[in-house]
């Protein structure tokens, strides 16, 4: 019944069968709208230990449960094991037994066939007018969500970033939505066929602005031979060091007249450990940045994640609309994120300006109001 996976993780499983201590379910978005058991970790482990110990077959409804996941996190941080990896692997296990989910299905295909899980043919579009600088031994990844649905922004990352970037014409997909879908052999060749590329081209550093790219890229990177030669680093890292030099014309009196909160992308802040460079951006440009009462490693997921929002639609709206609320609640005028994908899902749900932390650094340092 291809129990690899799983079988890897029994101690932990164990473990979290024998302290049932349930420190998990008060910090899962999925719990506190569902609320129920079976959706938080300990429930998905507790499933986990029935198929190990030959007590539950693969099912339909197993695919329900572990798929409203949004691979956020939150229960990791109170708990000993390694929950999301677990997941992941739970959700190979049922792929692999012929289990999938009708959504993430179509996009995989599509990821197949068009290199995104959008369908769409235009992924690269956005790179008509750029220039690829092919001596420079940083490479530019853009993924797939800000090239067919922000351009724009893209296009303004790669101003701040400056003229030191090289771009792959035919950029594979990261493999992100393969490794959190239950796909992971495909993200594994997606990953090595970027690793050769990093190798043949000399890359010191690979600078990304999707924090789904950047985990993904990341975790691939630092298990293989080129941990200590590639660099990944999220693009609010770089431009927060170019700051002075972006900023310099400007006068600080001129700063964005804005009050803005932060929301910390999962995938950049509490799985990457990447907090302070986007509130160091919005320091610089806007009058106040407020923080909502979740933030940093306890910010609360947008509800988009491990493919919830392509499959379970109105569980990700109501986890969306919580977090709205919650930068309501701050007095801030403009919600501010770093990710394409929050950015789209607050954008799509309403009930507050979203802006990008890049847009908005570009607005102050093109003095443009
Ligand atoms: S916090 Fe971890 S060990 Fe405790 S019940 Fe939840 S998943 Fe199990
Ligand atoms: S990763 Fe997030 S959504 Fe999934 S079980 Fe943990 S806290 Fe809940």
């Amino acid at each position: 019944m291809l129990l690899e996976g799983l079988e890897k993780f029994r101690k932990d499983i164990e473990t979290c069968f024998g302290t049932s201590c349930n420190f998990c379910e008060k910090v899962c978005p999925v719990y506190q709208i569902q609320k129920r058991k079976t959706l938080t970790a300990r429930g998905r482990n507790r499933i986990i230990i029935g198929i190990l110990y030959d007590k539950l077959r693969p099912s339909t409804a197993m695919t329900q449960t572990v798929y409203q996941c949004t691979m956020c996190g939150a229960c990791e941080r109170w708990c000993a094991l390694p929950d999301t990896a677990i997941f992941c692997n739970f959700r190979e296990y049922l792929v692999n037994n012929g289990f999938e989910n009708d959504f993430h299905k179509k996009n995989y295909e599509n990821i197949i066939r068009y290199g995104n899980p959008y369908g769409d043919k235009n992924k690269y579009a956005w790179l008509q007018g750029q220039k690829s600088n092919e001596d420079s031994n940083t490479l530019f990844f853009a993924g797939c969500t800000y090239p067919l649905k922000s351009p724009d922004v893209l296009k303004l990352i790669i101003k701040l970033l400056g003229t030191d970037l090289k771009m792959m014409p035919n950029e594979p997909c990261c493999g992100s939505y393969f490794l959190r879908t239950g796909y992971k052999s495909i993200q594994m060749q997606l990953s090595e066929e970027l690793l050769n590329y990093l190798e043949k081209e000399n890359i010191k550093e690979i600078i990304t602005a999707c924090p789904g790219c950047y985990s993904t890229i990341k975790g691939s990177i630092d298990n293989s031979k080129l941990s200590s030669k590639v660099q990944v680093i999220h693009a609010t890292e770089r431009i927060a060091e170019k700051l002075e030099e972006l900023t310099g014309k400007r006068n600080k009196k001129d700063k964005l007249l804005t009050k803005v909160t932060y929301h910390d992308p999962c995938h950049l802040g509490r799985l990457g450990g990447i907090f302070e460079s986007p509130r160091k951006i919005l320091k610089c440009c806007c009058e106040e940045v407020i923080e909502m009462e979740h933030n940093r490693y306890d910010a609360n997921c947008c509800g988009v994640g491990g493919g919830v929002r392509a499959s379970f639609q109105s569980l990700s709206e109501d986890i969306g609309k919580k977090r709205i609320e919650e930068a309501r609640n701050t007095g801030a005028d403009i919600l501010t994120t770093a990710c394409p994908f929050c950015e789209l899902q607050f954008r799509s749900i309403g009930g507050m300006e979203v802006r990008n932390v890049f847009e908005l650094l570009y607005r102050y340092v093109m003095n443009d109001e």
